[in-house]
């Protein structure tokens, strides 16, 4: 069995099971030539807002923008420090050195790939001021312990939702809410791949706080709420009322979405069940998984080599992430890090994330599977 043309992720073919609805939806912006905070973009904010349960929420223009515009709202003075996990996508860190903060990252867990309370309270000093923890590849960070200790310490929490739009919590006493609307602030990316993407860029932020929401919502709008009038220093943050539109149609497949990144997740991890060389993502009670990747650890430095193995197969792989934040360059005169880091370091050199999006048929699923068995020998 050959197989050409495997993607990562196929918007293509998601876009032709809701071509018609998209293009129609497209239209009707550009009929109504109100590009910018057309009706769509609050329509849509609406929407959003009821299907996490969240009192508030801010479209903009992109995920980076949404966690500066958050990390703005807390009014925090040069060098107050901002606890943020290693192993992430660039973003969640970068936002806090622009603000002239300091970054102090801290380890992951091996098995959730998440940042742990416990880390977290190690890393807190008198300067600390907020915790940025990222619900990476599509499942919670343990927030009920992060909450805790974030009320011990007095600390802002603001959810790096970029991955996991769609999950949701499950509190000890069963309660269970949207991630991204349980700490103070949640931050959320509408990049095409994501697991609601647009068709460009847009990102959105969501509070239950009244101060928050109003001094976010300035913030993004050249710090006025009256136009002219500008009462701090804002900036110029949107989402397109296209993008808005096209997240009105693609929301209410969200959940089919999410559910059919899990399916494949489970073929996948049912697979390699005996393959000792790879350790397959963990699930935990305490979170659903939406699998923005399905993402595998590769055992006694073979992680290369089966992308390539992969690749000369026609089979993408990615990995996600290459190197930590403690070693990238741009921090390194800047960021402090805490305690160990030999998690983030072992992962980013095991990671490896496979082929996942909606559109993957059981076939493609069957072939992915085969070559990878194929290369351990089983
Ligand atoms: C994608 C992503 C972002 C940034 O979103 P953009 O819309 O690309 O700016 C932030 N954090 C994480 C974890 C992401 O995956």
């Amino acid at each position: 069995m050959s197989m050409d043309n495997i993607q990562m992720v196929d918007l293509k073919g998601q876009y032709s099971h809701i071509k018609e609805e998209i293009d129609c939806a497209i239209k009707d912006v550009i009929d109504s030539t109100s590009f910018i905070n057309g009706d769509k973009v609050s329509v849509f904010a609406n929407n959003l807002a009821s299907y996490l349960d969240v009192k508030y929420v801010i479209p903009c223009g992109n995920g980076t923008d949404a966690l500066q515009i958050a990390l703005m709202a807390l009014q925090l003075k040069p060098d107050d420090e901002v606890i943020v996990p290693s192993f992430t996508f660039v973003a969640s860190c970068e936002v806090i050195g622009l603000l002239g903060l300091k970054p102090v990252m801290v380890d992951v867990d091996l098995n959730s790939y998440n940042v742990t309370a416990k880390n977290i309270e190690m890393a807190i000093s008198g300067k600390t001021k907020a915790i940025i923890p990222v619900h990476l590849f599509g499942q919670a960070s343990p927030m009920e312990a992060i909450m805790e200790v974030a009320k011990k310490y007095d600390l802002y929490v603001i959810e790096d939702n970029a991955q996991a739009l769609g999950a949701y919590y499950k509190f000890d006493n069963g309660k269970k809410q949207a991630l991204g609307t349980i700490g103070h602030i949640g931050c959320t990316s509408f990049f095409p791949s994501k697991n609601l993407g647009c068709y460009g860029d847009g990102g959105a932020i969501f509070t239950n706080d009244d101060t928050l929401y109003e001094r976010m919502k300035m913030i993004a709008n050249h710090g006025s709420k009256e136009k002219y009038h500008h009462k701090i220093i804002g900036l110029n943050s949107r989402l397109d009322t296209i993008q808005a539109a096209i997240l009105n149609v693609k929301l209410k497949y969200l959940d089919e979405y999410c559910k059919k990144r899990y399916e494949a997740a489970q073929r996948y991890s049912y697979a390699f069940k005996d393959i000792e060389e790879i350790i397959t993502p963990k699930e935990f009670t305490y979170s659903s998984h939406v699998y923005h990747q399905y993402t595998i650890r590769v055992l006694n430095n073979r992680r290369d080599e089966l992308k390539e193995y992969l690749h000369k197969n026609n089979i993408p792989s990615m990995i996600y992430y290459p190197i930590p934040l403690h070693k990238q360059e741009a921090f390194l005169h800047l960021a402090q890090h805490k305690g160990e880091m030999t998690n983030s370091e072992t992962l980013s050199l095991e990671v490896l994330s496979l082929p996942m999006h909606t559109e993957l048929d059981l076939g493609t699923i069957a072939y992915i599977i085969s070559k990878v068995l194929q290369f351990f020998n089983k």
